[in-house]
């Protein structure tokens, strides 16, 4: 069945768009076909949406902490409430197997915004310092801007600390996966959020994002999605000087070490780049590991990859989905291709479809070896489920690889030896940094140095992007 989201939701009403007459079409990422449409929103749909937010802050910005709290964590529960109808939504539209999609996607997504109702109830949004009172102010209207991987997590990311602070949002989910943030919209309705404290329009970037990012009446940016459009965004957002806060692409490098367990490293780096069939920002995609062993890193790296199950991410069973859309697909091909022509290696994988299935976005978990650093298959974002196989000739040159690259926003280090491991993770330009395994840090600062991005999300770090500073001297 088809779903028609045919209005968006602003000023807490459902209105049909400028232009009703455009649709963007959603296909099933697992049987290509018709999954739902949105309507394409256009500049006069983001005025309206903003105009309304614009008059909402003043009322919400003055409603106290604890007031807005409540209104997260009854948003929190009404999402949950709809775990059924989300999650299977999310698996479609972008190919995570459905565990990922109720626990990631859904529940712990829900449970940010509790984490954001706690914090914000235990900060102080007053000091003094000397003669002066510092008040800290909620920055006004946020555009939050939200990609396909995470469509709902990495709404609320976003919609969690600007509510608590007292801001207004507009929210322009992914056009390629929006569904669950038409949810969000309806919970919002359910639970009586005062009208424009969340808005939210659909359409391709260009002609809804665009008008967005530049509204006079924004303040600011909130994005998360690929480093090219960030930088468009930072650009028209310096017109009128918004504040952007940008969560942008990434090449991560997982070190091992040489007194690492290989194939425990192996084993879960593997399981981190290829969580949601590696359209993930912070996925491990550069696994460098010591050139002795290389080959056995190869051999145990085809076992691990003969272990997945490629299939329907409805199926409890499947361990590997497809990704979000043909041009994806190809996108991915595209770089397996051009890894090949490189002098890049296939060890296991490559472009075709996995054995037994005819249609689809699926990608083949592949592993690339005899890969070096200069390589494009380990310089640009693949955001599919390719890693590519690097040897290191020790702990410097496997720093000086993991940095080597315009972005820094996540990593790991394998190594027995816990200190080793904490100093090579310190001399490494990247955000965040995992020892011996994935570890989602939640109230732990998110973001990313050099080309992934601007600021910090999640926890108190995340609260404080949506604040402005003002001094009153007493
Ligand atoms: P994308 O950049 O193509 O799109 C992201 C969002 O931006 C979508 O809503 C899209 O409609 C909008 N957009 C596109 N062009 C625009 C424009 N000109 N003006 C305004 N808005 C525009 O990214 P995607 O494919 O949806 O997501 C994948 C990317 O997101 C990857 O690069 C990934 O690394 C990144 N990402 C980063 C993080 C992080 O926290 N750092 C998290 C998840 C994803």
């Amino acid at each position: 069945m088809v779903t028609n989201w045919a209005k968006f939701f602003i000023n807490g009403a459902w209105v049909a768009p400028a232009d009703s007459g455009r649709q963007i079409p959603i296909y099933n990422s697992v049987t290509e076909e018709l999954l739902e449409t949105v309507p394409a929103g256009n500049a006069n749909d983001v005025d309206r949406a903003v105009r309304a937010a614009h008059a909402a802050f003043p009322s919400w910005s003055a409603l106290s902490v604890a007031e807005r709290a409540g209104y997260l964590r009854r948003l929190a529960a009404g999402l949950r409430a709809r775990v059924e109808q989300i999650a299977p939504l999310i698996s479609l539209e972008v190919g995570m197997p459905i565990g990922g999609a109720r626990g990631y996607q859904t529940i712990r997504a829900s449970e940010f915004f509790e984490m954001f109702a706690d914090l914000g109830e235990s900060m102080e949004f007053e000091q003094r310092i000397g003669d002066s009172l510092v008040i800290h102010e909620p920055v006004g209207v946020v555009a939050a801007i939200s990609p396909s991987n995470f469509p709902l997590l990495l709404t609320l990311v976003k919609l969690g600390p600007a509510l608590i602070t007292g801001c207004t949002v507009v929210v322009k989910p992914p056009e390629t996966a929006p569904g669950s943030v038409f949810h969000l919209a309806e919970v919002a309705e359910e639970i009586g959020l005062p009208k424009g404290v969340i808005n939210v329009i659909t359409g391709y970037g260009p002609e809804a994002g665009e008008p967005l990012a530049t509204h006079p009446l924004v303040d600011m940016i909130s994005f998360t999605g690929s480093t090219g459009v960030g930088r468009r965004l930072l650009q028209l957002g310096s017109e009128t000087i918004k504040r952007a806060h940008l969560e942008l692409g990434g090449k991560s490098a997982a070190l091992v070490l040489d007194d690492a367990d290989l194939a425990t490293s192996l084993k879960q780096a593997t399981d981190q780049a290829f969580t949601n069939a590696g359209q993930v920002c912070f996925a491990w995609s550069r696994l460098v590991v010591p050139r002795s062993r290389l080959r056995a890193a190869e051999d145990i790296l085809q076992e691990i990859v003969g272990n997945h199950r490629v299939g329907d991410p409805l199926d409890t069973e499947t361990t590997l989905g497809p990704i979000v859309t043909s041009a994806a697909r190809d996108r991915v091909r595209g770089y397996i291709d051009g890894a090949v022509r490189e002098g890049a290696r296939l060890v296991t994988g490559g472009r075709s479809l996995p054995d037994g299935i005819d249609r689809g976005y699926f990608v083949r978990p592949t592993i690339l070896s005899d890969v070096h650093n200069g390589m494009r298959i380990a310089q640009e974002e693949v955001f599919g489920p390719v890693i590519a196989l690097i040897p290191h000739d020790g702990d410097a040159d496997a720093v000086r690889i993991a940095n080597d690259s315009i972005f820094g926003l996540h990593g790991a280090v394998f190594s027995s030896d816990a200190e080793r491991a904490l100093g090579v993770a310190r001399r490494m330009r990247t955000g965040q940094v995992d020892l011996n395994g994935f570890k989602l840090g939640g109230v732990a600062p998110f973001g990313g140095f050099k080309q992934s991005g601007l600021g910090r999300e999640l926890g108190s770090f995340g609260i404080q992007e949506y604040l402005e500073v003002k001094s009153v001297q007493l």
